[in-house]
């Protein structure tokens, strides 16, 4: 077992190191952009950074680039180009800031952002396959869709040693070796089992830490946020996957967040309800959307934006070397059908963290620009209800479009929902 750092320097230490990986990481693609070199684009649940690394491509997140221009507050501008150019209103807002900043030549607030010579998205979200269409149009590359079969009902995954499991599998592994084939004419480049290997390697090593992080916000008082600190992990869980300094940014963090709980330092001064949300966070007024829950005492210790935006990675599944495609392939399945359920059937997932992380009230936040998660959660909050006897709140407003966010209405929602809470005790 890791022994304790003694350094009190060590708190604060993931979100400065996260913030100075992501600037760094938006510089290189900024060098991408003027160099030219290969970029691809890939998305959150099911990027296959292990097979483009292989090939040395540079990966460009689209969804990330896009919840960036809300988090700096200027997503209104690149909406309403996207929306004067074509774009309906109430579809995807990632997809409407990727267009306009594709319009202005990769024009991002942190840099320049290149175009792709290769995308692949997976079928976790249907807006992924309409997207990555986009930019076969503008760019004429080639976009390469992964079948990832998700989960056919309710509780009925299936699992290693099971005949339909096994067929999956080998679904999955064939399209990754026609991926790799891809990835060999646009590169130019040999595939390197070894090269896979290392980044598979890297990766095991990411997502066990991340997986050890969230289990140590079950302590009280919870070591971090799932809504800010959360998203700044999720971005380098991300964009950093399969790669030392990944690595090294997880093993860090680890022993930062076991250094607070070990002093029972928690991310708020004054926790008093535990909460879980579900759902993607209110970007456009990120800062003031979750300090309508600190200022009660409220901190999100667990949320099914933690599952689904990492690609499954939660699930601390870890690739066996010694057979990497199959093994890959195994891993994607696990990781992407667990993404797709958080996004989908997260009722019976959330009742299960309710109890080990002392869960006093789950948050549904349903928003306008993702249909795809935000559909069915009515029916999620009633059947979770149905398993378990937890007040919860549903609040809806918008992950991009600032237009649809109404601050004051959903301070009275959330007040009135601390107030029950508060009565309840
Ligand atoms: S999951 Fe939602 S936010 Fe993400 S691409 Fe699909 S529709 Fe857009």
């Amino acid at each position: 077992m890791r022994e304790i750092a003694s350094d009190s320097s060590l708190v604060g230490r993931g979100m400065t190191d996260g913030a100075g990986l992501f600037r760094r990481w938006f510089d290189r693609l900024t060098t991408a952009a003027a160099s030219g070199r290969p970029t691809a684009y890939v998305f959150v649940m099911g990027s296959l950074a292990e097979v483009l690394r292989v090939f040395d491509f540079e990966l460009s997140f689209p969804e990330i680039n896009s919840l960036q221009t809300a988090v700096r507050r200027v997503a209104g501008q690149y909406l309403s180009e996207a929306e004067d150019y074509g774009y309906s209103p109430d579809i995807c807002g990632y997809v409407k800031a990727d267009v306009a900043l594709q319009l202005r030549k990769g024009a991002h607030p942190m840099g320049t952002l290149p175009p792709p010579a290769i995308a692949v998205a997976t079928t976790a979200c249907n807006t992924y396959v309409k997207w990555a269409e986009i930019w076969e149009r503008l760019y004429h590359i080639p976009i390469f869709t992964l079948d990832v079969p998700g989960t056919r009902r309710a509780g009925g995954q299936t699992w290693p040693g099971d005949p339909d499991f096994a067929a999956d599998r080998d679904y999955v592994a064939a399209q990754i070796k026609e991926l790799i084939a891809l990835c060999e004419t646009v590169s130019g480049k040999r595939f390197d089992i070894d090269r896979l290997r290392e980044t598979l390697a890297l990766t095991n090593a990411m997502t066990s830490a991340w997986r050890r992080a969230i289990a140590l916000n079950r302590q009280r008082p919870a070591v971090f946020s799932a809504l800010t600190e959360g998203t700044v992990y999720l971005g380098v869980a991300n964009g950093l996957r399969g790669t030392p300094e990944g690595r090294d940014f997880f093993d860090g963090l680890v022993e930062e967040l076991e250094y607070k709980a070990a002093r029972g330092l928690g991310t708020i001064d004054d926790e008093r309800y535990r909460l879980v949300f579900v759902g993607v966070p209110c970007y456009p007024i990120f800062r003031r959307f979750n300090e309508m829950f600190s200022e009660w005492g409220g901190v999100f210790v667990n949320s099914t934006y933690l599952w689904f935006a990492s690609g499954g990675a939660d699930l601390g599944f870890e690739y066996d070397l010694a057979r990497p495609i199959e093994s890959l392939a195994e891993g994607v399945l696990i990781s992407v059908r667990h993404a797709i359920d958080g996004m989908l059937y997260q009722d019976g997932a959330v009742a299960d963290v309710l109890e080990p992380f002392h869960v006093d009230g789950v948050v549904f936040h349903p928003i306008k620009s993702c249909r795809t998660v935000s559909t069915g959660l009515a029916d999620s909050r009633r059947a979770l209800l149905r398993r378990a006897d937890i007040p919860s709140l549903f609040i809806e407003s918008d992950m991009m479009d600032k237009r649809v966010v109404s601050e004051a209405q959903l301070k009275n929602r959330i007040d009135a929902f601390f107030e029950g809470l508060a009565a309840r005790r």
